[in-house]
């Protein structure tokens, strides 16, 4: 039987929601995988926005860190409570306070899962179209709080392009609101901005008013394959520079088409570089953008791909939102990161990334959002052994390194969190570094709010 902390028993006894004990599932994210695994010293688990507040002004009054916690399906370990402190998971604020079909707007709660908030959306005709890869479980503050991408951010931009207004409890304790239902507001700086993508360091964020958009009558994918990575990237150049509005523009290398070519709907030709690109709109227009894709990438490709039923069409998908779980089933663990590079240096990112597991004994493979230049190199482990785990380690120090000296960022989606906390500083420098503590310090002056992430 564990025995209450001193915390958890005072915070009981002086707060509304309920406190609990700290059980495994909320010390961890997905970098348990990579060793990672926290200690609290209570779970607080608010109904209301209100209940948030008294948690955090409590924290606040007692010198204790707060943990903002929404699915657990990071993978920066931002969740993860690194020392200590109180767990504030957001689960059970999952109501939708309004939804306006007509208007295109939804006002919900931040404990909501993402895959919910689609789901309504679609019911009506409508799309929200942030789609990070794990929405079944990740909730809709827990996307917010990192910006979160996934394969559609190439056409409709990242998860923050769709929020207009946020409810935030800040400290000492207090719930605030930046901005609303609207779509025009420069009334002041964009506090609203700040708080998105950060990762529960400048506030808990307890509500969300988002922007949806009409649901395209028709989406149709097409993946062209090619001899190698240079060939590939230049196709995905031809498909940007086309001008053609294509919803996504994913990439997948030669070694993840080897480990997951096995259960891909179609004919792979050995060792080729897969371009996912996705058509939607009207039918008519969806028809015309993706005969238009076929030309571009049938330029120089092995050979193409282009389901057309409904059932095939969701076949592919599965295929690629399966990806990371098939890859890491190779050798029971993985490791991987999401750098991004300017567009034109995307070849030669997945060619060095590579060839660090090459040079660390490390079998890996690359796949990403190649529209938005976002990798997700993986190093490939076996399950429990220590020394591939370290190697793991130095392999994203260098995949860190790569990205700063390609002109990119060492995260595009998934968050800096404690896992790239150090290198926050390489990346903006001094003075741009010295601007962000100072945000930091502006809106948690005692530094309890999710300490040692991101700043
Ligand atoms: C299979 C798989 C596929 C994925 N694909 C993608 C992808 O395509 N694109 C992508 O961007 N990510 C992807 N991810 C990563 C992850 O799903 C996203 O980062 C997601 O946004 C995390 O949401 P969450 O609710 O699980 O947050 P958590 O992991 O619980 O928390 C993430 C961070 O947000 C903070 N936080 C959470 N809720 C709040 C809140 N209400 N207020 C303030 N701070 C809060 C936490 O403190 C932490 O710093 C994937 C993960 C998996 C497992």
């Amino acid at each position: 039987m564990s025995i209450a902390t001193s915390v958890e028993r005072e915070l009981r006894a002086s707060v509304a929601a309920e406190i609990a004990t700290p059980a495994a599932a909320y010390l961890h994210d997905e970098t348990e995988a990579r060793g990672l695994l926290g200690r609290a010293d209570a779970v607080a688990l608010p109904r209301t926005a209100e209940e948030v507040a008294e948690v955090v002004a409590w924290c606040y009054a007692h010198g204790v860190p707060v943990v903002p916690r929404g699915g657990g399906t990071g993978y920066a370990a931002g969740a993860v409570p690194i020392d200590g402190g109180v767990v504030l998971a957001l689960e059970r604020l999952d109501r939708v306070r309004s939804f306006e079909p007509l208007l295109w707007r939804m006002h919900v709660e931040a404990g909501l899962r993402t895959s919910e908030v689609r789901r309504i959306a679609r019911e009506s005709g409508l799309l929200f179209p942030p789609d990070p890869g794990a929405a079944e479980q990740s909730q809709i503050g827990g996307n917010i709080a990192t910006n979160a991408g996934g394969p559609h951010a190439y056409k409709y931009g990242v998860t923050g392009a769709w929020v207009t207004g946020l409810e935030v409890v800040v400290a000492p304790g207090e719930l605030v609101r930046f901005g609303g239902p609207l779509t025009k507001d420069v009334a002041g700086y964009d506090l609203k901005r700040l708080m998105i993508g950060s990762e529960g360091t400048l506030g808990v964020i307890t509500a969300a008013w988002l922007r949806l958009t009409p649901a395209p009558e028709a989406a149709w994918p097409v993946i062209g394959f090619f001899d190698g990575a240079r060939v590939g990237c230049a196709a995905i150049e031809r498909v940007v520079g086309s001008g053609l509005p294509a919803a996504t523009i994913e990439y997948l290398d030669g070694e993840t088409m080897r480990y997951a070519g096995a259960t891909f709907p179609g004919e792979v030709p050995a060792g080729a570089f897969g371009v996912l690109a996705e058509a939607d709109g009207s039918r008519d227009e969806a028809a015309g953008i993706r005969r238009e894709l076929l030309e571009v990438l049938g330029e120089d490709a092995l050979a193409l791909y282009a389901p057309e039923t409904a059932a095939e069409i969701a076949a592919l998908w599965r295929w690629r939102d399966g990806l990371s779980v098939v890859i890491g089933a190779q050798r029971g663990g993985k490791a991987g990161e999401d750098i991004a590079v300017p567009l034109d240096r995307l070849a030669e990112a997945i060619e060095e990334s590579l060839e660090i597991g090459r040079r660390l004994g490390l079998p890996a493979c690359s796949w990403g959002h190649a529209g938005n230049g976002n990798l997700h190199t993986t190093f490939l482990l076996a399950a429990g052994d220590e020394r591939e785990l370290a190697l793991a380690a130095k392999a994203s120090e260098q995949l860190f390194e790569l990205a700063l000296r390609l002109g990119g960022t060492i995260s595009g989606e998934h968050g800096v969190g404690f896992v790239k906390h150090n290198w926050l500083e390489r990346q903006l420098g001094p003075r741009a570094y010295e601007l962000h503590a100072a945000v930091k310090r502006a809106f948690d002056p005692e530094n309890l709010l999710n300490p040692g992430k991101k700043a």
